[in-house]
């Protein structure tokens, strides 16, 4: 770190309150307190949520079954919106007629909250030392199972319905990096979480059901895929090379030049080398931290400049804007933070104007990626903010 740097920020304000149905909403910027003194007034009773995590023996990978989602909220008219403000007559899931930021448990989650004493119930899950891999006991049963204890949440990035990130200022922005870093430490500190993950998906094409600009969190009672094959890559790096993979794939990056998007005094962002998407950009800091809570408070505000920066970018692909999933990857709770890298993933599904590049066989069926868009012809198209 350079001195006079500062380690991290000042605490973001926040205040918490308790919905109706027992679930927690959090609102974060200097309203908060104010905010939370509206209690909520809807009549409603708690979601019966069941969710169950299954163990997919040939992947050796954890699959969530959670049947009650097919209830949830499909696409509602713009007037009837639960994640604006509430207003006389309108309630939402926002008790308060105005926020900056907020935060709140999934009223349809795909991992449920345990009954009774959370946290003692979700530690002693059975199996809960199988999933995280490290408990040297061999792999689960073929047939294993055990309850999807975690916690989804919501974030609703701003009180605009019609907003996206993009327009978003850049202190909006950072007070959405100041919710995503403390509600990355409070859950990763809830007992069986193994991974955080804050993502975005923007865009009807995506599966959006809510046009809102909004996030979510998922907190995991397991290392997740992705991120396990990612972990067992960088170890057998360090094993052959004695060197960090992360660190490497930076350098070359930088070297090559020809792939990077932006370069600035603290973070980098390219087009992969391999990018399995048609727009898809690496956002890393170049200091390298393992999750959202070790970013120092330059980090933080220069992260804001650049990701608004890409954003618009993107929007600038294609007729309309693009739809996209953007995530921050962090280190799991028990990995070698030492070794893993947080790094920002976006892309977009689509390829050109009114072209999806859609899951097809041989993606969905065999995992095998083909991309239609030349990575370097993608990298020059995103740094000269041009369309398609
Ligand atoms: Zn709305």
């Amino acid at each position: 770190m350079t001195p006079g740097e500062g380690a991290a920020p000042a605490a973001v304000k926040k205040a918490s309150v308790t919905l109706a149905d027992g679930r927690e909403l959090i609102y974060f910027g200097a309203s908060a307190g104010e905010s939370a003194g509206y209690p909520d007034r809807r009549p409603i009773g708690r979601v019966e949520a069941s969710s169950q995590v299954r163990y997919d023996p040939l992947l050796g990978e954890w699959v969530i079954i959670a049947s009650h989602r097919q209830d949830r909220t499909y696409l509602p008219p713009a007037d009837h919106c639960p994640l604006d403000p509430s207003q006389p007559g309108r309630l939402t899931e926002i008790p308060a007629p105005g926020y900056e930021v907020a935060v709140f448990e999934n009223r349809f989650p795909s991992l449920v909250t345990p009954p009774g004493d959370a946290p003692a119930a979700m530690a002693a899950a059975p199996e809960a030392a199988l999933a995280s891999g490290d408990g040297g006991t061999g792999p689960p049963g073929l047939l294993a199972v055990r309850p999807g204890y975690g916690r989804c949440e919501v974030v609703c990035f701003s009180p605009q319905h019609a907003a996206s990130f993009a327009d978003l200022t850049h202190d909006q922005a950072a007070l959405v990096l100041s919710a995503w870093i403390d509600r990355s430490a409070a859950l990763a500190a809830l007992p069986g979480v193994e991974q955080v993950f804050c993502f975005e998906n923007r865009g009807r094409e995506i599966g959006v059901t809510l046009s809102h600009p909004h996030g979510q969190i998922y907190a995991y009672p397991f290392v997740t895929p992705r991120t396990a094959r990612v972990l067992a890559t960088l170890a057998c790096y360090r094993r052959d090379r004695g060197r960090n993979l992360f660190d490497d794939v930076l350098a070359s990056e930088l070297g090559d030049g020809s792939r990077i998007v932006i370069e600035a005094e603290r973070w980098v962002a390219f087009v992969p080398h391999a990018a399995h998407w048609p727009y898809e950009v690496h956002l890393y800091p170049r200091r390298r931290v393992p999750d959202l809570t070790e970013l120092t408070a330059a980090e933080q505000d220069e992260f804001c400049d650049v990701y608004l920066d890409l954003l618009r970018r993107f929007d600038l692909l294609f007729d309309a804007p693009a739809p996209y999933i953007s995530g921050w990857h962090q280190a799991p709770r028990h990995a070698e933070r030492d070794e893993f890298a947080l790094h920002l993933e976006l892309f977009t599904i689509r390829r050109a104007a009114g072209k999806l590049k859609y899951l097809a066989g041989s993606e969905s069926g065999m995992g095998a990626f083909a991309n239609d868009i030349v990575p370097e012809r993608a990298a020059a198209t995103l740094r000269r903010g041009e369309a398609v």
